[in-house]
């Protein structure tokens, strides 16, 4: 637009045109080009550096002075200890994605937090989100090299996501260098960088790749990479008709059987069935790797859609008859009647 056109004179004198702008720089999370989703903890810290702010002073100045609620949360302890909430589906998660979207003007904020599935998992489900901050060292030098900084992808926060599923290496919770957890909301607004040696966090010496099954983590990645918009597909009531059709079709709706198949008490299937409670993210993830199709899946339509989703019926039937016969069940701890099925076994049958 030519300013200096007096056709166009008039345009700085619309109110709409500062109203609309926002109060923080509308940073971009990162998520696209093959990266995995940011989480919020993550963009709150990339905020403060793009302002040249502590991630603290962030919080408590701008973000307190926008919102009392805020104010009254932010302390040592939430730098430290309670921050990584703000990356889950409770309401801290609220909270602070809603301040981020009102600063920046942006949409998108709450994708940066499991608040999309809180229909479907337990606000407080225990071990859901990690103690302190975790890492792949490997992925913060990649990211560094070509991105020119580094970032903590969401899944990070999960207590779930125990090996990075490109590196394949178990993910790091202390410093190797001074052996100190981080604090999720350090003073200087640097992520990748021990908050007390300053050193790097990634290791001094080579890191060998561990042989590793990572099905679990590629899962936990395909959830958190839906946004809110596709979220609204899942719901309570399709797991539950889903999960009712699944062990119809593939143990002849023997609810028993399909615990002992998953190593589950009998107690959780009735509660999702009949009692509409909510599964955790460990059994609904174990319960999508074990059938090969996605927690999102399992959430959302109905199964008159999507029976071919489900292991063919003779699979089911074959599975049954080698439980009944004692075939393929071994003992996971011969003191309670507790089954584990062999992961060769699942490999084998369900790929078919
Ligand atoms: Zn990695
Ligand atoms: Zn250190």
């Amino acid at each position: 637009m030519d300013i200096h056109n007096e056709e166009n004179e008039n345009f700085f004198d619309d109110d709409a045109f500062f109203l609309t702008r926002s109060r923080l720089y509308s940073l971009t999370p990162i998520g696209d080009a093959g990266w995995l989703k940011e989480g919020l903890r993550s963009y709150i810290i990339r905020l403060a550096r793009a302002h040249r702010l502590s991630p603290r002073r962030l919080l408590r100045n701008v973000f307190g002075g926008a919102s009392p609620k805020i104010a009254d949360v932010v302390c040592n302890r939430f730098y430290i200890r309670d921050g990584g909430t703000v990356d889950g589906l409770g309401s801290y998660a609220q909270l602070f994605s809603d301040i981020v979207s009102q600063l920046t003007l942006r949409d998108d904020i709450a994708d940066l937090t499991l608040q999309g599935w809180r229909d479907l998992l337990p606000k407080n489900g225990e071990g859901t989100l990690t103690k302190h901050p975790c890492w792949c060292p490997l992925c913060l030098g990649l990211q560094r090299d070509l991105l020119g900084h580094s970032y903590f992808p969401h899944v990070w926060s999960l207590t779930l996501y125990r090996t990075c599923s490109i590196h394949h290496i178990p993910l790091l919770e202390v410093c190797p260098h001074c052996s100190k957890v981080q604090p999720f909301f350090p003073l200087l607004p640097i992520l990748g960088y021990c908050a007390y040696c300053r050193c790097a966090l990634e290791p001094p010496e080579e890191v060998h790749k561990h042989i590793s099954d990572v099905s679990i983590e590629t899962e936990l990645e395909d959830m958190l990479s839906r946004s809110q918009d596709s979220l609204q597909q899942i719901s309570l009531n399709n797991f539950r008709v889903n999960l009712g059709a699944y062990i119809d079709t593939t143990f002849d709706g023997n609810k028993a059987l399909f615990c002992r198949h998953m190593g589950w008490d009998n107690w959780a299937v009735k509660g999702w069935l009949n009692k509409g409670k909510q599964p955790s993210l460990p059994k609904l993830v174990k319960w999508a790797v074990a059938t090969r199709t996605s927690a999102y899946d399992l959430c959302s339509g109905s199964v008159k859609d999507r029976s071919a989703a489900w292991p063919a019926a003779e699979v089911g039937k074959s599975a049954l008859s080698a439980a009944r016969q004692g075939l393929v069940w071994t003992p996971r701890n011969e003191n309670k009647l507790a089954w584990r099925w062999p992961l060769s076994w699942l490999a084998k049958h369900l790929d078919r």
